[in-house]
């Protein structure tokens, strides 16, 4: 008998396709009870794989949650909690990813994967701290949010202009490819397209070998400018157009897998970096809070992993899972070695994925707002310390009150005894700024000298638009 040729052969590595979106909340698709917005590629692939209901990001802004997730460690571990005082970064700011950390790019790459990264980075500007320099073979998107270039001045709210004040400018927003600006100031309503567009070609560049793409789009962040198909469907306004956008973006990639004969050799998570900012049609529901806080609107996200033959479909945990998992997940689906030289605060969780009756790996999950840690949860139970540099100390039954309605301190000081062991811990390895703690295990945020924004604004070029219309910053 003739010898099987495959019969030693290392099983066919697994694809990854993850998809980011950017602030969109935790109640925005249908598969996770909206009424508003239309999902049917992203419920369909909910029904083919795994909601996760307890699926957190590490921050809820950009910045941190986005370096979180590409590093499996939580922000203040490595230097991502602040940026010289501010809670994300900034175009032109001398801070980013260090080269030091290893990307999931870098990670994958390692292992013999093709890479790209197309969308929002936003994990530093300059050029040591940009994709390509990050382990992604390619680039295509913008470097930071898309409220970040020239932009109509808003008349009040926090971006406003003091009266009788000229309004501050930020440089022409960037289109990156790989590192090069090839366009200032895009016409944004044509960036989803044109991803997805770069994000097909890839895919069918790869031929046979594995690959890693990580789509993170523009949407829903504002100021948003949608296709006009979309803004004409919509039965939630720009918001829901933009929800449209993100679903037909899913159901393309989805559709290319398949004519490509890979759709079950493909592990497609879909998630976003934090939560709305519950306004202009955003949803957070049934969770209390949003962007920038850390109740759970803030950090708790939709999640869903479809991966044929590992994940049974239609299935949904409310086991804690978090996007630091991911890092260390996708390792050991794709045939990386992690790093040994250093803290990864992500699980794995293959066993979540294929076992129904999996539990969650974490002990506790740690909720950062910049340097403070403002809240721990432990199980069901979730125990806020603060909001914003004030103490608020408040306890909460997560499985009974999601919307972390009642507060039950004052009957579990038990339970409250637990959770301040996890909170010293944290505080040991990761510091807490508000209480002075400085963290023994964090490693130094990217820094280089004489920063240069990547653009400058000329009334000579011929920008598509040199000033944004919207006034929307968030
Ligand atoms: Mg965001």
């Amino acid at each position: 008998m003739a010898p099987d040729p495959t019969a030693d052969a290392p099983a066919r590595r697994p694809n990854v396709v993850l998809i980011n979106c950017d602030d969109l909340g935790y109640g925005d698709l249908g598969c996770y009870g909206s009424t508003r917005n239309q999902t049917p590629a992203l419920d369909a692939l909910a029904a083919e794989g795994l909601r996760f209901d307890s699926f957190y990001m590490a921050s809820p802004v950009c910045s941190p949650s986005r370096g979180a997730l590409l590093t499996g460690c939580y922000p203040p571990r490595i230097g991502f909690g602040s940026f010289d005082g501010l809670p994300v970064l900034f175009p032109g700011q001398g801070l980013g990813l260090p080269p030091s950390e290893i990307s999931l790019g870098a990670l994958l790459g390692s292992a013999g994967y093709r890479t790209q990264m197309i969308g929002k980075w936003h994990c530093g500007d300059q050029p040591a701290f940009l994709p390509t320099n990050h382990g992604f073979d390619h680039y295509l998107g913008l470097p930071y949010s898309n409220d970040m270039g020239r932009q109509a001045p808003m008349a009040e709210g926090p971006f406003a202009p003091p009266p009788g004040a000229e309004p501050r400018y930020l440089p022409p927003l960037p289109l990156l490819l790989d590192h090069d600006v090839i366009e200032q100031q895009p016409d944004q309503a044509s960036l989803t397209e044109r991803y997805v567009t770069e994000a097909v070609r890839f895919l069918r560049d790869c031929g046979d070998d594995p690959f890693f793409l990580y789509l993170a789009h523009l949407y829903v962040h504002v100021p948003i400018y949608v296709q006009e198909r979309f803004a004409r469907q919509s039965a939630n306004g720009p918001y829901g157009a933009a929800v449209a956008s993100i679903d037909w973006a899913t159901a393309v990639l989805v559709h290319e897998l398949r004519s490509l004969g890979l759709e079950d050799d493909t592990i497609v998570i879909f998630t976003s970096d934090n939560g709305s900012r519950g306004i202009d049609g955003g949803s957070n529901q049934p969770l209390r809070g949003a962007k920038t806080t850390t109740w759970e609107g803030g950090m708790r996200v939709p999640c869903i992993v479809r991966w044929p033959g590992h994940v049974a479909p239609g299935r949904t945990t409310d086991e804690v899972a978090t996007a630091m998992d991911l890092y260390p997940t996708l390792a050991a689906a794709c045939g990386a070695t992690l790093p040994d030289d250093r803290t990864i605060d992500g699980c794995d969780i293959t066993a979540l994925l294929e076992d129904p009756e999996a539990t969650s790996p974490h002990e506790a999950f740690l909720y950062y707002w910049m340097d403070d840690l403002e809240a721990v949860r432990v199980g069901r139970w979730k125990l806020h310390l603060a909001k914003h540099g004030s103490v608020r100390r408040e306890l909460y039954d997560l499985e009974e009150d999601p919307g972390e309605a009642h507060d039950v301190l004052a009957a579990h000081p038990d339970v409250e005894a637990a959770i301040e062991v996890h909170v010293e811990a944290a505080r040991r390895s990761l510091g807490d700024a508000r209480t002075g703690r400085a963290g023994e295990d964090r490693r130094p945020v990217g820094r280089v000298p004489d920063p240069v924004p990547l653009t400058t604004y000329d009334p000579e070029h011929p920008y598509y638009l040199a000033e944004y219309d919207l006034t929307d910053r968030g």
